[in-house]
């Protein structure tokens, strides 16, 4: 079975050199030699002033609403996965969807407007597949009306924008490492933060709110540890070689798949691209349907991502209409894509798509 993602895994002696080390310190977690080695390293690669090593990136998002003090109501994007909607639910906010564009499948910000009421504290929206949402337009909406934005980036690991990473846009930016992503550290997330004393503040807040005998405020557990750490810089210099092989995959698919069948979001001008996901938005939901019945028929697996749109999910108990986002969602398929994809198989994947 070809699946739609495949976790790159180092070679297996590069990652017990580095568990050695702990084996000789025994400082398993709670900021270890290895925790910080690793958020040194993420921020040298990608440029970034801070960025904490967390457990996951929902928990991530967790500690950003926390730390921002975002209350209320918060207007977010309808797609996307179901962690950047529970987040807010979790912490007690309000999520208000705001529909997407078409083009970038991002949050659309002509329209953020209508939905903001005296209630609303915050803007959380995600880059999703990636794809960098129009964080200019969205900064200046949060300028105006005094709110916080918080991205979801979990997608977006080693995006830039207008030569800067995407990370530096927002309030704060989250990031997911999980095993899915494209890059990863087994678990793990992170969190970078414009204002430095937003990031101590979530730095107390991921270890319990103490700092040895001091006790400054509640928290809660958010640490990673070592052995993830340890994959995290395994992982990190083979990046660069990644996302160039998604690249090259991404653009055979596009070279072969016919444009009347399907058709692909666009990445915004100015943007570095990190082919983290290879989505294809189908004329219908049938044709979708069928598409996916006849790959998984072939030994392929793709997944619906993301469907249903969030505004939908059955546990909300207030319902904003966002026609773009369900409308999409049904017709979006992610196709298979990670670093060693063989040609045969995407060429396999092509020709079946095609012949809908
Ligand atoms: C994967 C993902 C998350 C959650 O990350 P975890 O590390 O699995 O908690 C959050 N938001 C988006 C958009 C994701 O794709």
């Amino acid at each position: 079975m070809i699946n739609v993602t495949k976790s790159y895994l180092p070679p297996l002696d590069e990652y017990t050199q580095l568990i050695e080390t702990i084996w000789r310190n025994s400082q398993l977690t709670n900021r270890g030699p290895l925790v910080k080695r690793l958020e040194g390293e993420i921020c040298k690669k990608l440029n970034l002033n801070n960025l904490l090593f967390v457990s996951n990136g929902t928990i991530a998002i967790q500690l950003a609403i926390k730390a921002l003090n975002i209350k209320d109501e918060v207007i977010t994007t309808p797609f996307s996965y179901v962690a950047t909607t529970n987040s807010l639910l979790w912490e007690g906010c309000t999520p208000v969807f705001c529909d997407i564009t078409t083009d970038t499948l991002c949050i659309d910000p002509d329209k953020i407007e209508n939905l903001i009421t005296p209630n609303t504290t915050a803007i959380l929206a995600t880059h999703v597949f990636g794809i960098p949402c129009d964080v200019e337009a969205i900064e200046q909406i949060a300028t105006k009306y005094n709110l916080k934005v918080i991205y979801d980036a979990a997608h977006a690991f080693g995006v830039e924008y207008k030569n800067k990473n995407i990370f530096d846009y927002g309030d704060v930016s989250t990031c997911s490492f999980h095993a899915t992503k494209l890059f990863h550290t087994i678990e793990g997330g992170s969190v970078t933060a414009r204002d430095p004393k937003v990031l101590r503040l979530i730095t107390l807040y991921h270890s319990f709110g103490h700092i040895g005998d001091d006790y400054y405020t509640q928290g809660i557990n958010g640490k990673n540890c070592e052995f993830h750490a340890a994959m995290g810089l395994c992982n990190l210099p083979k990046l660069d070689e990644l996302i160039y092989e998604r690249k090259n995959h991404s653009e055979h698919y596009t070279s072969l798949l016919s444009g009347t069948i399907i058709s692909r979001p666009s990445i915004p001008e100015n943007t570095l691209y990190n082919y983290a996901y290879y989505p294809v938005v189908f004329k219908d939901e049938t044709k979708l349907i069928k598409a996916k019945n006849l790959l998984f028929n072939n030994g392929i697996n793709t997944r619906r991502y993301f469907y249903p749109s969030l505004n939908n999910l059955p546990f909300l108990t207030e319902y904003y209409s966002c026609p773009v986002s369900e409308d999409i969602s049904k017709r979006v398929l992610c196709l298979p894509l990670y670093h060693d994809l063989e040609k045969e198989n995407i060429e396999k994947i092509c020709i079946i798509i095609n012949s809908i």
